[in-house]
């Protein structure tokens, strides 16, 4: 087996890149190595939702763009991920948080075309009545945010990528990445090697392990996350909402589009777990802080619930590219931070003209691996859940 690209993934990341690949240069020969079926990890497990708002100027601007795309996947694909632009909602308890956002608003969103609304807190009450405001201040909404069915992406990029005369290969996990004179050579499948030139590791979870086997360390860290969905009620909770009291461990509750109330919380700290389990300890800890947020809630019924994991960096910021010090041919796309979703169109496209044209630019400099060497970090905080 032989290709011109392999890459490592069948995540919405690797699918993307793979994607984007094909229609710039359908000459190309592409293969994509998933170790179970495609979406096994992350991205069949988040929460569906995209923001352009970020902390950071760097993070904002790459989400804005990454939303572009994403609005326009429909046309390219044919695929209908039902997107839905309902909005976040951060209620505020604290002042300085208030200031943050306001400050942030000016400095960072206003700036890009995306500016936030505030309102104070009988506006919150008339227009949330289903919310427990004591001890909020009032809530930051940001209308340019929502929601979309993040399988049908997964599946749209994955679909268009094969009829593009692409090769996508699940349940075929790669052992090591073989490297020889500093450029790479190939995959290792265990059973057989696959040539290649360049091999772009996607593999979320994944990745860590399979950079250790050419002796480079990358510095990401697994967290996990579990999410809960009820049964489906008539749709009242529009947007995301975010409780951003400290005690109440980012919890985030929203309705998907058939009803199901679908929320999460930062709990507990537990880290490389790849078992992907669930626990009782995190329901009740949920159960209880969301009941508090919103009443009604303590009639409703869980159906299901699921875990996956962040795949984290030191910033809280994805990293992309390659590093100079590195094989020749050697490519990572991870560390989404748990936001991953949102920003894998544009991670596809700009990876893809980096790899055939060379190009990087500036929206995609910070991001490359070396920054942790020089210590010229994206500090990113505003992360949920
Ligand atoms: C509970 C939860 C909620 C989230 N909510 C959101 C949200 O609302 N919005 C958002 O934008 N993001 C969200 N995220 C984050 C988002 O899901 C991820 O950032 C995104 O899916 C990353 O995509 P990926 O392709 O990099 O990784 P993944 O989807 O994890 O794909 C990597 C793939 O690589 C495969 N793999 C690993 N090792 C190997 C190997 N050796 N060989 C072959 N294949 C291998 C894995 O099986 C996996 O399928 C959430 C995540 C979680 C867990």
């Amino acid at each position: 087996m032989k290709y011109d690209i392999c890459i490592i993934g069948g995540g919405v990341v690797g699918l993307a890149i793979a994607y984007y690949l094909k229609k710039f240069d359908r000459k190309l020969r592409v293969g994509v190595f998933e170790k179970r079926y495609f979406g096994y990890g992350g991205s069949t497990r988040n929460a569906g939702h995209f923001r352009v708002h970020f902390w950071t100027y760097e993070n904002s601007k790459y989400a804005s763009e990454s939303i572009k795309l994403l609005m326009k996947f429909m046309g390219e694909t044919g695929w209908n991920p039902t997107i839905m632009r309902s909005g976040y909602l951060w209620l505020i308890s604290d002042e300085k948080v208030w200031k943050a956002y306001e400050d942030t608003n000016i400095r960072v969103w206003s700036r890009l075309g995306n500016p936030v609304i505030f309102m104070d807190i009988d506006e919150v009450s008339k227009k949330y009545p289903y919310l427990n405001l004591e001890g909020f201040i009032g809530a930051v909404f940001g209308p340019q945010d929502g929601k979309l069915h993040h399988d049908i992406v997964v599946y749209g990029y994955l679909d268009r990528f094969r009829r593009m005369d692409g090769e996508a290969h699940p349940y075929t996990p790669v052992l090591t990445i073989n490297a020889k004179n500093g450029k790479v050579k190939g995959i290792d499948l265990g059973h057989k090697t696959v040539e290649c030139e360049k091999v772009i590791v996607a593999a979320g979870e994944g990745s860590r392990i399979l950079f250790d086997s050419l002796g480079i360390e990358i510095p990401i860290k697994i967290k996990r996350k579990e999410l809960y969905v009820s049964e489906p009620y008539t749709l009242f909770i529009d947007p995301l909402v975010i409780d951003t009291r400290e005690d109440s461990m980012g919890l985030y509750i929203t309705q998907s589009l058939r009803g199901e109330l679908m929320g999460s919380l930062d709990y507990p700290e537990a880290y490389d777990d790849l078992t992907h389990e669930t626990t009782l300890e995190h329901y009740i800890v949920y159960a209880k802080k969301l009941v508090r947020l919103v009443p009604i809630l303590r009639y409703s019924t869980i159906m299901r619930c699921w875990s996956g994991n962040y795949v984290t960096t030191p910033d809280n910021s994805h990293i992309m590219g390659r590093d100079p010090y590195w094989p020749e041919g050697l490519y990572v796309a991870t560390g989404f931070s748990g936001h991953g979703f949102m920003l894998a169109p544009y991670t596809g496209f700009l990876m893809a003209r980096h790899i055939i044209y060379g190009e990087t630019p500036d929206i995609m400099k910070p991001y490359t691996p070396e920054r942790f060497r020089e210590g010229k970090l994206i500090n990113e905080s505003l992360v949920i859940g």
